[in-house]
């Protein structure tokens, strides 16, 4: 059977024809040395017809584990022989990132300034651009994101799962939690979805830090989308790694008082209503030695978490998600911890990815 020709696609100004692969730098201002900013945009156009779909990464320009799971990506010759068109924007906030931070220059959060405008901040010039060059031409995206400096994110899937084509897509992604979230924040999910595009949001780590598990993940995660939107050919033999659970809701549970945290509990840790997570104790007086309780109001499995020890009142300490069955939940989370250690990188083992 014949497949149908791809389609040229144009960013940036520049056209990109069926069977090429090229960098568009899209220009977005200046640096005070009036150095010229852009983003670098790296776009593969398959030579056969399939789906368009963007992956972005440091739309919080501290959040790199994104940028390393591109990079693996893109090192691997099969992605040059899709189906479709990707394109692939590994930096999306270039001023962030040179300063090490989540925010622009003006400390807006990127992420809130869709969909922006050609006459608006900084932050809405961005997201403008962002989103007219990139996220509308396209069918589908996956944005990659990381916990905020000092926490950690178990891998997850945050969607708007009422959608039942992107729910397919979130369980295929193959982590274990997903979290259904539809929010009108002004974030890149919601500019998408108001332009039909379907959007997963990746999870995984902590700001400033590559973490191994959440990278392979994460390049695990994007392939298997790939292959499920049939842009990668789908496995012979499938192998079912672990299944994704939906979590019923999440919260966070709060420091009580300002000391020193010392956590009972970690990432992907089952945890029963009234149990004891974490002890906030008094520095000032090691006589004494007077212990404050952090207690789960609820039983569900850690998602997220704080990494440093110092802690003031009412800081969110522990991302808990609750689950009709905890006990699935926990096991899907332990299953993954187990064999995500083990597993090669998928893009260096060729018997995976072909
Ligand atoms: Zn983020």
């Amino acid at each position: 059977m014949a497949v149908a020709k791809n389609q040229s696609i144009e960013i940036g100004g520049v056209n990109i024809k069926p069977g090429e692969h090229r960098v568009v730098d899209l220009p977005v201002s200046k640096l005070y040395t009036h150095t010229d900013l852009s983003i670098p945009v790296q776009v593969i156009c398959g030579k056969s017809a399939g789906p368009t779909l963007f992956l972005s990464a440091a739309i919080h320009g501290d959040e790199l584990n994104g940028v390393e799971i591109l990079r693996r990506l893109m090192n691997s010759t099969q992605i040059k022989k899709i189906r479709g068109t990707l394109i692939v924007v590994p930096i999306v906030n270039v001023f962030g990132i040179i300063q090490h931070s989540r925010y622009l220059p003006d400390r807006r959060d990127l992420n809130r300034c869709f969909p922006g405008s050609i006459k608006g901040s900084l932050g809405g010039r961005l997201a403008h651009i962002f989103l007219n060059e990139i996220v509308k031409k396209c069918d589908y995206g996956i944005d990659l994101h990381t916990g905020a400096i000092h926490r950690s994110n178990l891998p997850q899937i945050r969607a708007n799962l009422d959608d039942p084509e992107i729910f397919e897509l979130a369980k295929a992604f193959s982590v274990p939690v997903i979290l259904n979230s539809n929010l009108r924040d002004g974030s890149l999910r919601e500019a998408a979805g108001n332009h039909n595009v379907k959007i997963l949001l990746y999870e995984a780590g902590e700001a400033l830090r590559f973490d191994e598990l959440s990278i392979r993940a994460g390049v695990r995660g994007i392939i298997s989308v790939m292959r499920k939107l049939s842009m990668l050919p789908s496995l012979k033999k499938t192998r079912k790694l672990i299944d994704p659970i939906l979590a019923r809701s999440s919260f966070w549970e709060r420091a009580p008082t300002s000391g020193i945290l010392r956590p009972l509990v970690s990432l992907g840790s089952k945890v029963d209503k009234n149990e004891v997570l974490a002890y906030v104790t008094d520095p000032s007086d090691m006589f004494d030695q007077t212990e404050y309780e952090v207690k789960a109001q609820y039983g569900g499995v850690v998602i997220g978490g704080s990494n440093i020890p110092l802690v003031n009142e009412g800081d969110a300490l522990f991302h808990i998600a609750r689950f009709e069955d905890i006990q699935e939940a926990a096991a899907s989370v332990e299953a993954f911890q187990n064999t995500a250690d083990n597993q090669p990188n998928p893009v260096f083992d060729d018997q995976e990815f072909v």
